[in-house]
Parts: structure tokens; sequence; C-alpha cells
């Protein structure tokens, strides 16, 4: 039996060690925190079930997490829920999930007030977006920022506003950093699925269902053991070193980041070409959330986005970095009790909302600070908030590094911007026989979760193909 080593326990470290023992594969899997999940880690409190994060599936059924859990035979339920809330300012639509219909469409621009006389060149970039099929359309695209490609299409600054929130939303950085080809590639595959969903008993069901189908295959997870060493010898690797002792393997596959696996093989193992190419690689920007458990329902929208009007994605970012604190955040926010009720106790709900920061908010009175403002602006957004909070939770990116592991806080995880997306992104396989990349940062491609899934699957094929079970 060939064994491996899986490193971590977030969606792509479960989903590909889930593949990998049902193959018939012998899998230890090595997490470092107490609980698993990584970044879509849960905790209870006061009898709520929580999500860490602040997640959604944006293609639900349709998309890798969908695909991956009926591959693997998980015991996973994606729930739908529609309408979605846009507030603009001080207005708001109700939209379907399938938001690039024609009537959501008119619906948007009249919200986000595009102008009538820019409608055309809006709708050829939709149809630009719908017209991505598969990867092999996009190579046009790589090494292009979004904001680019957007600008090509039209002027209209309000569209832009729009369109750079919903890409903030998909990769936690800017348009003007995100890639074009990326872009493409995650908005039409979510606006044409149209089916957004949230798990049934939270998201970290996700990655908790994806273990089962590992320990039912044989396979055996350890938490709070981390990996202290990735052990190579002669440019091959031979097992990893833990608290515990050396455990051998044929293959390690590790979802500690590109940066964080190449430290823990030794950087002598890598050439210097690809040691400097690691060090220019850049994350995602980070994020603060609130999360609030309430005594009434505050919304019947799962998923709510708020934009302030006039809103500059740039221009809020570089007052972070610069220390200012910026009073009216564009906001992420979901209601995962509207999808699954028994994640409360009876009559009781959780809203959880969620600002992009960037990884200079470390210092932890300017989170603070940021956190506030986010509180403010919710119990506006939401009035029940004042008179109906049973807790309150803020997070900064402190709490980022330890779900996941990595010291920025990042949200997402190697950033999908322009300058290292398409042939400039990382291979999974590392350049040391038997070691392989999952997760986020290599080997897949989409939102988040989404990415880390289509990651665990297409990494399982290179393994399947290199070092047959
Ligand atoms: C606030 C917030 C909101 C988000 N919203 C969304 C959303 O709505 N939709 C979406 O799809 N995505 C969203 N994301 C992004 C998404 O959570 C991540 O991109 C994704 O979960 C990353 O998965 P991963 O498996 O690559 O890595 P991670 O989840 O980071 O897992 C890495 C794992 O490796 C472990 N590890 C690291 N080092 C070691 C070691 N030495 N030994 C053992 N274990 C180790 C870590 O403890 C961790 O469990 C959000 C993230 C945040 C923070």
């Amino acid at each position: 039996m060939t064994s491996v080593v899986v490193i971590g326990t977030g969606v792509g470290g479960s989903g590909i060690a889930g593949l990998l023992a049902g193959a018939g594969y012998r899998v230890t899997v090595f997490e470092r925190n107490e609980f698993p999940g990584g970044k879509t880690s849960m905790y209870e409190r006061d009898g709520f079930r929580v999500d860490m994060s602040v997640h959604v599936s944006p293609r639900g059924e349709k998309g890798p997490i969908g695909v991956l859990a009926r591959r693997l035979g998980a015991d996973l339920e994606l729930r739908m829920r529609e309408p979605w809330r846009l507030i603009v300012g001080d207005r708001h639509r109700d939209l379907p999930l399938a938001f690039t219909r024609p009537a959501a469409l008119v619906k948007i621009a009249l919200l986000i007030g595009a102008k009538p006389y820019n409608a055309v060149g809006a709708l050829r970039l939709f149809r630009r977006v719908l017209s991505i099929k598969d990867q092999s359309d996009l190579a046009p695209y790589f090494g292009m920022p979004a904001s680019e490609l957007i600008g090509s299409y039209t002027k209209d600054p309000n569209l832009y506003i729009f369109l750079n929130i919903m890409g903030g939303l998909m990769f936690v950085i800017p348009a003007s950093e995100a890639s074009a080809a990326e872009f493409l590639w995650a908005m039409s595959n979510w606006a044409r699925d149209a089916t957004t969903a949230y798990p049934k008993g939270g998201y970290g069901r996700i990655p908790e269902s994806f273990l089962e189908v590992c320990e039912r295959s044989g396979g055996e997870v350890r938490l709070s053991e981390p990996v202290e060493r990735i052990v190579v010898e002669n440019g091959s690797v031979r097992g990893v070193e833990t608290a515990t002792g050396f455990q051998p393997a044929d293959v390690v596959v590790s979802s500690a980041g590109i940066r964080r696996t190449v430290e823990l093989a030794g950087r002598g193992n890598f050439d210097d070409g690809f040691l400097e190419r690691v060090e220019t690689l850049k994350d995602s920007d980070g994020a603060v959330t609130v999360k609030f458990a309430l005594d009434v329902k505050p919304t019947d929208n799962l998923i709510t986005v708020y934009v302030p009007r006039g809103f500059d994605y740039e221009d809020y970012r570089g007052r972070l970095e610069a220390g200012d604190i910026p009073q009216d955040p564009a906001l992420y926010i979901v209601s995962p009790t509207v999808a699954d009720p028994a994640l409360a106790p009876p009559g009781k709900h959780l809203l959880l909302a969620c600002a992009a920061v960037p990884p200079s908010l470390v210092h932890a009175e300017a989170a603070r600070k940021m956190s506030e403002v986010v509180a403010r602006r919710m119990s506006e957004l939401f009035p029940a908030i004042t008179d109906h909070t049973i807790w309150q939770h803020g997070t900064s990116l402190e709490f980022i590094s330890m779900m996941g592991g990595r010291g920025a806080g990042e949200a997402i995880g190697l950033a999908q911007r322009y300058d290292q997306d398409g042939p400039d992104r990382p291979d999974p396989r590392l350049p040391v026989e038997g070691l392989y990349a999952v997760g986020v940062d290599a080997g897949g491609m989409g939102i988040g979760t989404e990415r880390a899934a289509d990651s665990a699957m297409n990494v399982f094929e290179l393994i399947a193909s290199d070092f047959p079970a």
C-alpha cells in the first residue's frame, strides 16, 4: 500500500484525505489544531453552532464541493435559499440566485445607479462573463488585472464599484490586483450555476463529512498533532516528524500553504530560483468578523451584501493601511439559521458579518476599532441587534491565523492576483519527489472553499498517476 501523510484538515486536506483513503491508500492526516476544519472550523457557545469564519458555497451542489461530496459519498446536505439581498447606501433589492437574468440585472443597475447610456458596455461584459465555458477560454486574460478587463467594457463608476465588491467577495483583494481570468472563471460559474448554498449542520460539516469518509475507509485523523518537519532525503520525501515521532510516508500532501510547506521540508531541498519565486508569492487580504447571537429572526435572507454608496475599495484599503479607520465598510453578511434553524436553540438566530481588511491590520487596537465600526453599521442595517443580542463575538486577523496556521491572517490563501495566475501559479507538484501542495494555494480554480475542493480532486489525480495505490 502506498502511504500518504496529509497535512491539515481544511476543505483541501480533508477532501484529498477522503479521496485517497477511498482509493486504497494508507492515509494519516495530521492537524495542528485540536479541532478539524481549518478556516471552515466551527465552535459552540450557549447552544449555538457558529462558523469561525463567514461562509457560503457560491456554486453549492453544482460546484466543486457538491461534486466532491457526491464522489466521496459524504453525508453532506447543501441547502439553497433565495432571495439574497443587495443593499446599496440606504436602498435595497431582493435578488434571485440567478442574478444575471435580465430582470435581476435591471434591478441591480437601478439600485447601483448605473447610467442607461452605459448599458451596452455592461451587457457586453456580462455576455463575455457568461461565454466562459472552460479554462481554455481564459488564456487571453492571464496576467491582466480585473480592473483592466472591466474598464475595457464600461467606464460607469457605479458599475465598477459593484463589480469591485463582487470581486472582493470572491477573492478578498481589489479588482486592480485581482486576475481577470480568475474573475471571469469564478463569476461565470457562479452566475451560470445559480446554486449558492449553505450546509445543513454548518459550514464545518464540509470537512467533517470528508474526514468521516477518510476514517470509514481506514484512514487515521490525528488532531492536536502539528507536523514539525517534512523529512526529505536525496530529493524525495521519506515522511514527517511530529511530537510523537517519525511517520514514514511515500507521499506528503500539504495544505499548510506553499511557503510554510517549503519551510517544513527545509529550504536546502529547493533551488534558489524556486525559493525566490516562493518569497514573492502574496496572500489575499484578511477580514474582521462580528457574530451576533439573537433572540429574534433578524432577516429572511441567507446572504446580504452591503455596499456603501460611492465605495472605493482601493481607497478604503489604502486608508486602513495608513492607520485610518473607515467608518462605512462594505459588508458580507450571512445568517446561517435561515438555512438551518437547528444551528441555534429554538427561536434563536445567528447573523455573521465580515469586512475585508489588509494584513497590516495586525495591530490589535485597529482591529478592535474596525470591529466596533462593523458592529455599529450592522445595528443600523438590522435594528433587531440593538435590543435582541444575546452575545456578540468579534474576530480579527489573529483568529484567522489560528484557524489556518499561516501568519498573515489571509481570508482565502494565496491571492488570485493577475501576476500569480495561470502559468504563473505555483505547481501543486512541488520540486521534491512525493511532495504536493493542496488547498487554495495550488491545483484548483474558483472561490475560496470551492477552489480548495477543486484542488483536492485535481491533486488526487496527480498522485494517483505518480504513485498508484
Ligand atoms: C472570514 C472569512 C470568510 C470567508 N468566506 C468564504 C465564503 O463565503 N466562501 C468560500 O468559498 N470561501 C470563503 N472563505 C475562504 C475559505 O475559508 C478558504 O479559502 C478555504 O477554507 C481554505 O481551505 P484550505 O483547505 O486551502 O486551507 P485551510 O482551511 O487554511 O486549512 C489549512 C489547515 O492546515 C493546518 N495546518 C497548517 N500547518 C500545519 C502543520 N504544520 N501541521 C498540521 N496541520 C497544519 C491548519 O491548522 C488548517 O487546518 C472565507 C475565509 C474567511 C477567513
